[in-house]
C-alpha cells in the first residue's frame, strides 16, 4: 500500500485551480456594454432586459407570471407577502436551509415553525409535517437543496389535504425537476435567487414565479410602485393601489437582468456538463467503501448540481473512522473535500431567544417558537455524514477519476488511520 500523504507520503494529486464561477461570457459583456452605451440603467415598468429575463423564466417553467426582483431574499419576502399572511399565521419551514428561506416570514409578522429533514437528503421530511399542524398553519416552504428536488409529490399532497399554500425555494436548483415537472411548478409560488453562486447568476437578483394572479399582484405591489404597479395590478381588489404599492423598491438592476438572461440561455448546457462530471464521480464512489454518492430519490427527474457535490460518509464501513480524520486524509491527497459549515436554523440565536424580535415583529397573540438546538435528529443525522466537494462546470473526467483514486487510497489505509487516531499519534491529532 502507498503511504498516505497525511502520514508523510506523496499526495496522489497535484493542486488544481478552483472552479471558475460565475461564468461571465463575452456575449454577456457585450450585452451589458450595449445597455451602458444606451444609458439603460433603470426600468420603471416591465421592459427591456427585465422583461426578457421574466419571459425566460415563464417559458422555462410554463408559469403564468414571473417577477424579477433584486435578490432571492426579496423573492421569498414577496412570496410570503403574496400569500397574504396575517399576524400570527404559521409557516412550516425546514430547520436545515439557507436562512432566507425562513427569515422573511418574520417581516410578515408571521411565525416560522421549523420542521425536521430527511437524514439522507437534508430536505424537508414530508412524513414529519403533521406534527407541526395547528389551527394557524397557513403554508409550507420547502428548499430544493444543492440542486436536488425535495419530495414535492408528498409535500403538496399533505398541503392540499390541510388547505396550506406551498412556497418553493428554488434558489439552489434552477433547472432541476421531479415527478414530471420542473422545480418551481409544484407549489403556489416559487422563489429563485440569482446571486453569483447560483446556476443562473446576475450577481444579485431574484425571480418570483406563480400562476396565481393574486399572489403576483401582491408581489408587484410590495416592491414595484408606479409604472409596473399601474401596468400589472389590474384586479378589482387591488387595481386602485398598484401605483403606490406598499412602498418598497425590489427592482432588479438592468445589468443584473442582462447577466442572468445570458446565464439562463446557457443553463441547460451547464447542468449537462456538471451532470456528466458528477454522475461519473458518483459511479466511481459507488464502488468505494465508506462513501456513497448523494442520495437520489425515485421522484428526482433531473439534478441541477449547485456549488457543492455532497457525498455521504459511511463510517461503519471503515471501522468507525471519524469523519474529520477521513476528510483530513483525503484533503492531504489533494482532493478539496470539506464539510458543511452553516449551522441549522434551530441553532441560530434568532431561533433560540424569546426576546430578540420584541418591538420589531408582532405576531399578535401567537408567540415565536424557541428552540434549544436538540430538536431535529434528521438534521443532525444529515450533517454528521455530509461531505462536500466543489462542482466544476467544464468537462473534467480526469479530475473525477483522480478524486476517486485518492479517496480509494485513503479507504485502503483506513485501518492504519484508525489505529493512529486511536493512539493519538500526531498526524491525525486535532482532527477528530
Ligand atoms: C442563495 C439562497 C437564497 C437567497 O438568495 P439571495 O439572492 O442571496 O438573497 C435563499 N434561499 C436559498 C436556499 C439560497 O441558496
Amino acid at each position: 500500500m502507498t503511504r498516505l500523504a497525511l502520514h508523510g507520503g506523496e499526495p496522489l494529486l497535484k493542486p488544481v485551480e478552483r472552479p471558475k464561477w460565475p461564468n461571465v461570457t463575452e456575449d454577456d459583456i457585450e450585452a451589458v456594454t450595449a445597455l451602458l452605451r444606451r444609458g439603460e440603467i433603470t426600468y420603471n415598468g416591465s421592459e427591456g432586459e427585465v422583461q426578457a429575463l421574466e419571459n425566460g423564466y415563464r417559458s422555462l417553467l410554463g408559469s403564468a407570471h414571473a417577477l424579477a426582483v433584486n435578490s432571492g431574499t426579496s423573492a421569498l419576502h414577496s412570496a410570503f407577502f403574496g400569500l397574504d399572511l396575517r399576524p400570527g399565521d404559521e409557516v412550516i419551514a425546514p430547520a436545515y436551509t439557507f436562512l432566507a428561506t425562513a427569515m422573511p416570514v418574520f417581516t410578515c409578522n408571521a411565525v416560522p415553525v421549523l420542521a425536521d429533514v430527511d437524514p439522507e437528503t437534508g430536505m424537508l421530511d414530508a412524513g414529519g409535517l403533521a406534527a407541526h399542524l395547528t389551527p394557524r398553519t397557513r403554508a409550507v416552504v420547502v428548499t430544493h437543496l444543492m440542486g436536488f428536488p425535495a419530495d414535492m409529490a408528498r409535500i403538496t399532497a399533505f398541503a392540499r389535504a390541510h388547505g396550506l399554500a406551498v412556497v418553493e425555494d428554488c434558489s439552489q436548483s434552477h433547472g432541476a425537476a421531479c415527478s414530471g415537472r420542473p422545480v418551481g411548478r409544484h407549489g403556489d409560488v416559487a422563489a429563485f435567487s440569482l446571486q453569483a453562486k447560483k446556476q443562473v447568476a446576475a450577481g444579485e437578483g431574484g425571480v418570483l414565479v406563480t400562476d396565481d394572479r393574486r399572489i403576483y399582484e401582491r408581489a408587484v405591489m410590495l416592491g414595484h410602485c408606479i409604472d409596473r404597479g399601474e401596468q400589472d395590478v389590474t384586479s378589482e381588489e387591488y387595481g386602485a393601489y398598484g401605483r403606490t404599492g406598499f412602498g418598497l423598491n425590489y427592482r432588479i438592476h438592468p445589468v443584473g437582468a442582462a447577466l442572468a438572461r445570458g446565464a439562463l440561455s446557457r443553463l441547460d448546457a451547464v447542468l449537462t456538463a456538471r451532470e456528466s462530471n458528477y454522475s461519473l464521480l458518483g459511479a466511481l464512489l459507488e464502488a468505494i467503501p465508506g462513501i456513497t454518492p448523494p442520495v437520489r430519490r425515485d421522484h428526482v427527474d433531473r439534478v441541477a448540481h449547485y456549488v457543492s457535490y455532497q457525498p455521504r460518509y459511511v463510517p461503519g464501513e471503515l471501522g468507525g473512522l471519524p469523519i474529520d480524520v477521513f476528510t483530513e486524509a483525503v484533503r492531504a491527497e489533494g482532493v478539496p473535500m470539506s464539510r458543511p459549515t452553516s449551522p441549522p436554523l434551530h441553532r441560530e440565536a434568532a431561533f433560540q431567544s424569546a426576546t430578540w424580535h420584541t418591538g420589531t415583529y408582532h405576531p399578535g397573540d401567537n408567540a415565536y417558537r424557541v428552540y434549544d438546538g436538540t430538536e431535529f435528529p434528521g438534521v443532525d443525522g444529515y450533517l454528521a455524514r455530509a461531505l462536500r466537494l466543489p462542482v466544476y462546470s467544464d468537462d473534467r473526467p480526469g479530475l473525477m477519476k483522480g478524486w476517486a483514486e485518492a479517496i480509494s487510497k485513503v479507504v485502503d489505509n483506513a485501518g492504519e488511520l484508525l489505529a493512529r487516531h486511536a493512539s493519538g499519534a500526531p498526524a491525525a491529532q486535532g482532527a477528530g
